[in-house]
């Protein structure tokens, strides 16, 4: 069975389906292994070393071609309509958003399966991308906070005088907030975390933050995840958190509720609160954003309340894609693994007795298969 790998067509998007590394795991497999010239450049990986774990080398892949189709963003309409009767894809798939794509795969009678839909249970944990990609983003926002932070994260004693740590707030903490913690941490900072799952107060502690416990009901539904906040609930967490936002250096917020927008936990007062000089870095400004004014994508100066100058409100998008090498190294294995699961002699035969097979699944055989987007289409 033929296996493509695409040139990602979304613009800015750096990241590949698969490396060198999974290429060799795929031709293991017994599948025949075809990649776009250049499909893994923006993220270091070269056509030679493609070539060399096994892989062919096309200069556009044609899709009516191809029995397995990998990818990181979703597939287009017009890429699915391509597809032959039968074929599988694996890659991220925004089912709650590209419904006109999750049509296309319908009609095509394409067999797509949505790395955001695998279960998040332990057996699955080396195909949730979401994770790989979380963490890869929770690293990089302690980053684009360090860089933009007029002083230094860890504590320096010095002939010159003693340099106190950055305090940083870390506002969300499951995969990505974890991974900001430990990151800031390494660098130095002082570090406090909040979250509104009760589970992640040991989860703060084990990064080595500090938790800060709010007056407030836990919100936790099904499967760990969390739940919306009512509006007064909303408006409680944000008078209770505005002390500690002012203390802050660094805010970093990351919290989410599944196919929920994301929660608003900063307003633009408590912004203006903090000093001159700090930074919010919002990781959720693509889903609507924790923190009121971030853009994706841009910096924007918020003067401060005391009228002495600015804290920089910095609006994350892409991140993982900005750090294209490791977050591909980690999606692309998702990938493999994945198929791995459903390879039986060179031929995918997915079997949907399987609870990752199954939950992954969301178009098969002319079907939508996963509920809220069926719904979502009728
Ligand atoms: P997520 O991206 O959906 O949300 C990020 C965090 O925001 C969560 O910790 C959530 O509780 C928090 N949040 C939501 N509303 C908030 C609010 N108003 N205030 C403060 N924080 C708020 O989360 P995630 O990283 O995908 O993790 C969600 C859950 O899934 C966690 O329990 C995690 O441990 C679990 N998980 C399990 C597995 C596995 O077993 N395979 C893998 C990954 C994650």
């Amino acid at each position: 069975m033929k296996l493509g790998i695409p040139r990602e067509r979304h613009e800015g998007e750096r990241r590949v389906a698969a490396t060198p590394e999974t290429v060799k795991q795929l031709a293991g497999l017994g599948l025949d292994v075809l990649i776009e010239a250049r499909a893994g450049a923006a993220a270091g990986y070269a056509d030679h070393d493609y070539a060399d774990a096994g892989a062919r080398i096309v200069q556009d892949l044609d899709p009516g071609e191809l029995n397995v189709l990998v990818h990181v963003r979703p597939v287009l309409p017009s890429t699915a309509a391509a597809l032959k009767r039968g074929a599988v894809t694996v890659g991220m798939a925004s089912p709650s958003s590209e419904l006109a794509t999750v049509q296309a795969l319908v009609e095509a009678g394409v067999t797509a399966f949505a790395l955001e839909l695998v279960p998040r249970i332990s057996r699955a944990q080396s195909m949730d991308a979401l994770s790989s990609q979380a963490l890869v983003a929770g690293y990089r926002c302690v980053l684009e906070a360090a860089i933009r932070l007029p002083r230094f994260f860890p504590l320096y004693m010095t002939a010159a005088g003693t340099v106190p740590p950055a305090r940083v707030l870390v506002l969300g903490a499951g995969v990505a907030g974890l991974q900001a913690i430990g990151t800031a941490k390494r660098l130095g900072a002082r570090v406090s975390a909040n979250d509104i799952r009760p589970a992640s107060a040991d989860e703060v502690a084990s990064m080595g933050g500090t938790f800060i416990k709010l007056d407030l009901e836990t919100a936790e539904a099904s499967g760990g995840y969390a739940r919306e906040l009512s509006a007064d609930r909303g408006a409680l967490q944000r008078e209770l958190l505005a002390p500690h936002v002012a203390m802050a250096d660094v805010l970093i917020t990351t919290a989410a509720v599944p196919g929920r927008r994301a929660p608003l936990l900063v307003s633009r007062q408590m912004v203006q609160g903090m000093r001159p000089g700090s930074v919010v870095v919002d990781l959720a400004a693509e889903s609507g954003g924790n923190v009121e004014g971030a853009v994706p994508g841009e910096d924007i100066l918020v003067p401060t309340a005391d009228g002495q100058g600015h804290v920089t409100l910095v609006g994350l998008k892409d991140a993982p894609s900005a750090m294209a090498q490791d977050a591909s190294r980690l999606y692309a294995k998702n990938v493999a693994n994945l198929l791995a699961l459903m390879v039986r002699d060179g031929t995918v035969a997915p079997d949907f007795d399987d609870d990752v097979i199954a939950g992954a699944c969301l178009t098969h055989d002319g079907a939508v298969r996963h509920l809220p987007t069926a719904e979502a289409l009728a």
